[in-house]
């Protein structure tokens, strides 16, 4: 019992704390692959720890639930390609390249490789489910307010960092409690997963949707100056306006009035987003269905 308390507390005395796996090569490929939920981690550390039995000059990971395509080396003539899934989970599909055609002997070790691989991808698979659905308002499927509050301190950074030009806009429908109050609370959501789909139609792939309250939404366009903003702004007030909401029977028209503005220097995140905001008030104010940019 004595000998017992006694190694326990010897046990407590000692900590040992792993910041970070700096020198992968001491691990063997399953620890390795334990030190990451990144995707993109996990497919290079698989390719550097099975390079020595199977050699390959490049691969591909795929993964469309993820919207990942994570590409490394030189492409090559031969390759082999495995759709990766667990326990009906689908986890992607991975391709190897190489000079010379794989042999079966090549195939069943890199098959038995592929097990240490896998449950690593699910683990990942989940996590980034779980934060999917964190940032995501499930009704519009656009990135939600918390989404919004990392969004935009990353993207300012990114921006002052790069000398890069930073928008944002501020987008709110019009009357939309008349259409709660005229065709009901059901044809209302309707209509803002719509207005998502549509404002996001608009939009090229770097430029990020959030729905920032009711039937409010802001867009954060990365690498845009105010003309641009201003132009893309006036394409999806025109797109609202001449889109028409089929609601059973009905043909319910909304329109939409919006804000924009250009990271200065010196904003704060909140000067920043106020001018948009007051921007989109003035175009309320003025009849509403209209673009105004901050001055
Ligand atoms: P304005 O032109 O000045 O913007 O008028 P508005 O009616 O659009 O603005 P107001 O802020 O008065 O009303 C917003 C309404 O949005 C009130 C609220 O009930 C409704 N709303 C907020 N969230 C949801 C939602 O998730 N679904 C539905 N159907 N309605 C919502
Ligand atoms: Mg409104
Ligand atoms: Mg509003």
């Amino acid at each position: 019992m004595g000998n017992k308390s006694a190694n326990l507390a010897i046990i407590s005395n000692n900590t040992f704390e792993a910041t970070k796996a700096i020198n992968l090569d001491n691990y063997d490929i399953s620890s390795a692959l334990q030190t990451t939920l990144e995707f993109n981690e996990l497919i290079a550390i698989f390719s550097s720890k099975i390079a020595n039995k199977i050699p390959h000059s490049a691969y591909v990971y795929i993964n469309p639930e993820f919207d990942l395509e994570i590409k490394s080396g030189v492409f090559t003539r031969h390759s082999c390609n495995y759709a990766l899934k667990v326990e009906q989970q689908q986890l992607g599909e991975l391709k190897l390249m190489s000079n010379h055609r794989f042999s079966d002997t090549d195939l069943q070790v890199l098959e038995t490789m592929l097990c240490c691989l896998i449950y690593p991808l699910k683990n990942a698979t989940l996590f980034h489910q779980a934060l999917k659905m964190a940032y995501t308002d499930p009704l519009t499927q656009t990135h939600n307010r918390a989404s919004f509050n990392d969004s935009i301190s990353r993207e300012m950074s990114l921006a002052v960092r790069n000398a890069k030009n930073l928008s944002v806009i501020f987008f709110d429908i019009d009357h939309f409690k008349t259409i709660n109050d005229t065709y009901g609370h059901d044809c209302g959501d309707t209509t803002l997963a719509l207005s998502a789909k549509w404002i996001k139609e608009s939009l090229r792939d770097s430029d990020i949707v959030f729905r920032y309250g009711g039937e409010e939404f802001v867009i954060l366009l990365s690498d845009t100056d105010a003309h641009g903003a201003e132009l893309l702004a006036e394409r999806i007030r025109a797109s609202i306006e001449h889109h028409t909401i089929a609601y059973g029977m009905e043909a319910v028209k909304i329109t939409a009035s919006l804000g924009v503005s250009t990271l200065r220097e010196n904003d704060t995140i909140e000067s920043f987003i106020k001018r948009a905001d007051d921007a989109m008030y003035t175009a309320k104010k003025r009849g509403r269905n209209q673009v105004v940019s901050s001055k």
